[in-house]
């Protein structure tokens, strides 16, 4: 009845987190102001849930056009993105989705689903890209689609532009350049858009997690084709009206993304003071590093109240890597103190 493959597959696996400090899943960590929930609350009362959904969403689309400087017929709104990955990866044409690799485990997830072929680069010791090793995948397993992570997850860097730019400009099938992180790093790659290169962004890192929104930004054309596989109703009513409320108050959220990025800055300074630890650059809302014993020093962690994710095992140049999402400040002092106590010089 179910296929042989899914019967070998394992689910995708949320830890259990009760009760634990939640650093693993790059959230951020702060709640709206009270005022404004308030306000969102009596807003989002008011929603007609008997109705389904505007289905064509023009006008959050012209919402999100403008402050993103683009045409609203060149917005998709997806369930996240990783609805849009999957958008992407029903539409490309038969041939290998190549990724760098380690980045963004859903890539290779859902082009296993959809029965496709993977090939994945391997990023250098330092997880930088080379454009040249890409491409030169790309014409050997004749790739239809390509996914570059800028910044990636799980290393949290963000590639040279010229590396991702090379790609972009010398690939003749889809190149997906996946900006999650956006909201945390200092450069967009919006002016590559082009009859084959799309942009994906999300709403989820930047503090709606909860509210499943992500977009790509694409040719008209491409969004056309997009649009005739998506489900018709993909976003909900509430999350239409949040997401439209919330983004006429960015200030709120611009003020919370500042404080994250000055306090991972924090952060790395005071994990790349730690001798036994190896911490590497980030653009992102997460740290990732190295320690002697990752598995040990995740459990010491967690049996402390403190859940970040462990890397170790996941990819071979993963090895004892840990990542940590950037909290609140006090939970950033616990996270340091714990991990000073964990890794004794
Ligand atoms: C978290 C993440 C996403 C998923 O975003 P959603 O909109 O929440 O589905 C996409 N890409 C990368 C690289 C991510 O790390």
């Amino acid at each position: 009845m179910i296929r042989s493959d899914i019967r070998k597959m394992r689910s995708y696996s949320v830890p259990e987190h009760q009760g634990l400090i939640k650093l693993d899943a790059m959230e951020n960590p702060y709640l709206l102001p009270e005022a404004l929930q308030q306000d969102l609350a009596t807003h989002l009362s008011k929603v007609a849930i008997n109705r389904y959904p505007d289905s064509s969403m023009l006008s959050l689309r012209e919402q999100i056009a403008k402050r993103d400087g683009v045409n609203a017929n060149q917005i998709l709104l997806g369930n996240g993105s990783d609805e849009l990955i999957q958008l992407l990866l029903l539409s490309a044409e038969s041939g290998t989705c190549v990724v760098p690799s380690p980045t963004f485990v859903m890539y290779k997830l859902i082009t296993k689903w959809l029965q496709r072929q993977i090939s994945e680069v391997p990023l250098a010791k330092d997880f930088s890209l080379n454009a040249k090793d890409v491409l030169h995948v790309c014409v050997r397993e004749k790739a239809s689609i390509v996914f570059l992570a800028c910044p990636n997850n799980p290393t949290g860097n963000l590639w040279d532009q010229d590396e991702v730019t090379k790609i972009a400009k010398n690939f003749g099938g889809l190149v997906v350049i996946d900006e999650a992180y956006l909201p945390f790093s200092d450069h967009q790659f919006l002016d590559l858009i082009s009859h084959n290169v799309i942009i994906s962004r999300t709403f989820s890192k930047m503090g709606m997690a909860g509210l499943r929104l992500g977009y790509l930004i694409a040719d008209p054309s491409i969004i056309d084709h997009l649009n005739k596989i998506r489900m018709p109703y993909n976003i909900n009513v509430l999350t239409q009206a949040a997401a439209s409320f919330l983004l006429k108050h960015s200030d709120v959220f611009d003020a919370q993304i500042k404080d994250i990025c000055e306090n991972r800055e924090k952060v790395f300074q005071s994990l790349h003071q730690l001798t036994n630890i190896d911490v590497y650059p980030s653009k992102s809302n997460f740290l990732t590093f190295r320690c002697p014993d990752a598995n040990a020093t995740f459990e010491t962690l967690k049996s402390n109240g403190l859940l970040i994710k462990n890397l170790h095992g996941s990819h071979p140049s993963l090895k004892n890597c840990l990542r940590v999402t950037i909290g609140t400040n006090d939970e950033n002092d616990y996270f340091l103190q714990l991990l000073t106590e964990a890794t004794p010089a």
